[in-house]
């Protein structure tokens, strides 16, 4: 499923900004052409009032002075005087002639629509056409008709748009392949991008998978005890069916303790958890939960001593009962894996800033590759160690509330053997 929805986010994410990179580089080339166009045109016609001003100087056009103009090969240049083509004019190409009478002729057709223009002694007119007739322009025309003593005289300068032409096409390559190199970036990004936005996700359903897992399986144990014992008890004597009852109340009553676990890990997914915090003097909190376990100690052979730093300490900004409530996780596993005879130490730290409570075991130890597993839900280190009503929630548990403290839950190991647990506040 996570992969269709990251093939469709990865797809829509390109999509969007592909398509607006696309947008933006056009309206960029746009601008950027226009910009291309307008200035060749001004720097033509610029050339145009260059060659006028020299034009104009002239009292005779000779065929030099026309040469030296077309020799630079940007111009191509007709003269009509009188009416008559000059005979410099044979010199052009059957092309080349082909071309100046579709620019004589745009020429006349423009006279038709602009004839204010040819009042003047001497005027001139700048203008792009198509040498095919068509609509893509490709050269610039300049017509000059000057009234002389001798009668009118006109010229004609042609200039080839395709310098322009050429660097608006490698302009358009360029902009395909920038674009075709950032698109191919963005759709490798928005990948990458998305399956880091999923991740937690996918990571999260994985988890909750396994929860499910693993709480269908822990429920099934007992579930599966009390029905047998049901059906047992139906044809037990009185006396056989008083055991079965209380295997049955004793499995029901794992079954409830379980499901109280799992309702309150998902209240602490769901941030649900109500934290009364106030200030709490840590070492009645301690000399508290000691005092709890000390039977249980004592009924299991277990050493159990109480260490408080000598210099008073202050206040913790916590809820009591539920700081309690980890220390008798913490507690409860210490005695769980110390074997008869061991030692488990209670202390309290307080270095001038912050407050730790320790529970140091002298037990069988966790190994080092188990110390981060140990805090995920239901995991156990070693499943067949694990006596009945371990379920592999407790220092979840434990580490939700301390999480919801913003403290800090650490396990080392004890020096000599065993395990420590450190909580700072
Ligand atoms: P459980 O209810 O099974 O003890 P926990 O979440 O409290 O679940 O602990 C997870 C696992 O961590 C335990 O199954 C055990 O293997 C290991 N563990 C916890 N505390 C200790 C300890 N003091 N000494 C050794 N192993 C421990």
């Amino acid at each position: 499923m996570f992969r269709k929805v990251h093939v469709r986010l990865a797809a829509l994410c390109a999509g969007i900004t592909i398509f607006i990179l696309l947008v933006m580089s056009c309206g960029f080339l746009y601008i950027s052409e226009r910009g291309l166009r307008t200035s060749s045109f001004a720097a033509f016609q610029n050339d145009m009032d260059a060659l006028i001003t020299s034009l104009e100087q002239q009292t005779i056009i000779t065929h030099e002075w026309l040469s030296r103009i077309e020799d630079n090969g940007t111009y191509l240049i007709n003269v009509i005087d009188n009416g008559v083509p000059f005979l410099y004019n044979e010199r052009n190409t059957p092309e080349q002639k082909r071309l100046f009478s579709a620019a004589w002729e745009t020429c006349n057709s423009r006279l038709e629509v602009e004839p204010l223009l040819s009042a003047f002694d001497t005027w001139h007119m700048e203008y792009p056409f198509s040498s095919s007739g068509g609509t893509r322009n490709d050269y610039y025309a300049c017509v000059i008709t000057s009234q002389r003593n001798t009668g009118t005289f006109q010229v004609m300068v042609l200039c080839s748009m395709e310098p322009l032409l050429s660097q608006i096409r490698t302009q358009r390559l360029l902009f395909l392949g920038l674009n075709l190199l950032a698109s191919a970036a963005l759709a490798l990004f928005s990948w990458y991008f998305t399956r880091q936005l999923l991740r937690p996700l996918e990571e999260n359903q994985r988890q909750q998978n396994q929860f499910i897992a693993s709480a269908s399986h822990e429920l099934r144990t007992p579930l599966a005890v009390i029905l047998s014992c049901a059906s047992a008890s139906m044809r037990a004597s009185r006396q056989e069916q008083a055991h079965f009852l209380e295997s049955i109340q004793s499995e029901g009553l794992r079954m409830s303790r379980l499901i109280d676990d799992m309702l309150l890990l998902t209240q602490a997914g769901d941030c649900r958890w109500t934290i009364q915090k106030r200030p709490s003097e840590p070492d009645t909190l301690l000399l508290d939960t000691f005092e709890a376990f000390e039977a249980m100690a004592a009924e299991q052979s277990i050493r159990f001593h109480i260490e408080l730093p000598e210099e008073a300490v202050p206040p913790v900004l916590c809820d009591p009962e539920r700081i309690r409530q980890v220390l008798s996780i913490l507690l409860h596993n210490a005695f769980s894996y110390t074997k008869k005879g061991g030692l488990v130490r209670l202390s309290l730290r307080y270095d001038g800033k912050t407050v730790r409570f320790l529970v140091a075991d002298n037990g069988i130890g966790i190994p080092d590759e188990e110390k981060k597993k140990i805090f995920e839900r239901f995991y156990r280190a070693d499943q067949a160690r694990s006596e009945k009503g371990h379920f592999g929630l407790g220092l979840c548990i434990a580490a939700e509330i301390v999480r919801a403290h913003h403290g800090r839950i650490q396990v080392s190991d004890t020096p000599g053997g065993g395990s420590t647990f450190t909580i700072t506040l």
